[in-house]
């Protein structure tokens, strides 16, 4: 399915307890993530730069659901 993805973010969240430290969402956006010193993803600090689109793709990348995403209303547009 070719999908289009307009909205805008009003926020991100990492669970640092189901993050494992694949590092799939540094590959897609790493504008946006980096490990920590525990190898656990956190916000790069410029990272409210990166577009809507990516963060998503990002999101949706993570093996273990660790970042959830939400919309300009406050509602959890990932994981569905
Ligand atoms: S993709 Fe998920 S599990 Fe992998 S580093 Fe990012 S948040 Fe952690």
């Amino acid at each position: 399915m070719n999908k289009g993805v307009f909205m805008k973010i009003s926020r991100v969240e990492i669970d640092r307890n189901l993050c494992v430290g694949s590092a799939t969402c540094v590959v897609i956006a790493p504008d946006a993530f980096e490990l920590d010193g525990d190898g656990i993803s956190i916000f790069k600090k410029d990272g409210l730069t990166v577009d809507a689109e990516t963060v998503l793709k990002a999101a949706k990348s993570c093996p273990t659901q660790a970042i959830s995403v939400f919309d300009e209303r406050g509602r959890r547009i990932w994981p569905e």
